[in-house]
């Protein structure tokens, strides 16, 4: 059982669709799959425009760093993801100030203010909904607020590749808003998207940057329904294929089930003893600091056939990351609960007495 925050385990209905023929991407048959998918899109990620492009998130990122900074950007640092926001700039000589915090802090909304009004120069702001090196979730709606209100023209750049499809988030103040294909959306890796406010549409259209991630071909063409490049048809069959999944569900009963086994999980793992390692946790998984992570893995990897994430850098063998995006059922979560309680009998840690199931349990159906 795959259980990692990334990639996620692909449906059969979605790997059945995306099984099919090679289409044409220049053909009115792709064409009418892709403005069923993009009408689809702009639901989901609730903004006035949006562009899918043939690379994995990262590329997205660079896209929207290149294409929205003019001057000066602030990158939030809390954890690999956030710190890739400076090392593209660093990369494309963009000038920035980057704010760094441990990867279980959020960014502060006063760094920020003070950052923003001592310098004048900064016109784009690139953060991370949930800081996937950690599972933290920054208060992006509020930081957002706040800058617009500090300097309207500033770009609020938000990757939420592991938080669109997990739960709700206020798009009101921002401004580009990131996810991509192998993470809340269940497909392979390969497909990024993007969902504009009206201001970064037209700051695009002023400013663009770059040729293969030049974003403002990109949303001519797609608002003709094709894209400037070859497209990733395949992914788009899959991604409409989804997203159609996800309306029937209900946006609002898919963030409602995430986040319960979200939090039955926490607290399940809390009652038999083990530390939640954010403090401010986002749904999309449970991160645990432990210093028995590698052989707790080991032990659920071998004997309970349960693969889930480790941790990066300074926190490799210390933490451990469960998944909760997508369609994963909570009988999966209960077993994973379960096999955690046991690996910790199984190391001598603490006695197995069936107390995670019975948190598990009790938390999902009583919420
Ligand atoms: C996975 C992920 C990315 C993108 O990584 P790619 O390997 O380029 O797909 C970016 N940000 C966050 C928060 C992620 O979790």
């Amino acid at each position: 059982m795959l259980l990692t925050p990334g990639p996620t385990a692909v449906p059969e209905f979605v790997r059945a669709a995306m099984g099919t023929e090679t289409l044409h991407h220049r053909t009115p048959e792709f064409e009418e799959i892709f403005k069923d998918t993009r009408e689809l899109l702009l639901k989901l990620l609730d903004m006035p425009e949006a562009v899918m492009l043939a690379s994995t998130g990262t590329g997205a990122m660079e896209a929207c760093v290149t294409n929205l900074t003019q001057s000066k950007a602030i990158t939030i640092n809390s954890g690999k993801f956030g710190e890739r926001f400076g090392k593209i700039c660093k990369a494309h000589n963009i000038q920035y100030t980057e704010l760094k915090y441990e990867w279980n802090t959020p960014a502060s909304l006063e760094d920020i203010e003070q950052q923003i009004q001592s310098d004048s120069s900064i016109d784009s702001l690139c953060i991370q909904v949930c800081e996937s090196a950690g599972g933290l979730r920054h208060p992006v709606e509020q930081i957002a607020k706040k800058v617009k209100q500090i300097n309207p023209s500033i770009m609020i750049i938000a990757d939420g590749i592991t938080a669109v499809g997990v739960e709700k988030i206020d798009t009101t103040h921002i401004d580009a808003l990131i996810t991509g294909s192998q993470k809340a959306l269940m497909l392979p890796p390969g497909l990024a998207m993007i969902g504009f406010s009206n201001a970064a549409v037209e700051k695009i259209q002023a400013n663009a940057k770059g040729y293969y991630f030049n974003l403002a071909t990109e949303i001519e063409k797609q608002r003709t329904n094709t894209t400037a490049w070859t497209a990733a048809t395949t992914l788009i069959i899959g991604l409409k294929e989804i997203l159609q999944k996800i309306e029937n569900i209900g946006f609002e009963n898919l963030y409602n089930q995430t986040a319960k086994r979200a939090i039955a999980t926490r607290d399940s793992l809390k009652a038999i003893g083990l530390e939640v390692y954010p403090t401010t946790p986002a749904h999309s998984m449970t991160t645990i600091y432990t210093e028995h992570s590698n052989e707790i893995r080991k032990i659920l990897k071998e004997q309970f056939d349960l693969n889930i994430a480790g941790g990066q850098d300074h926190l490799k063998g210390k933490i451990f990351r469960i998944n909760h995006m997508g369609l994963v059922k909570e009988y999966e979560a209960a077993w994973a609960v379960n096999s955690i309680e046991m690996a910790l009998s199984k190391l001598g840690i603490r006695k197995f007495d069936g107390t995670a199931n019975k948190i598990f349990m009790e938390s999902i159906y009583s919420l």
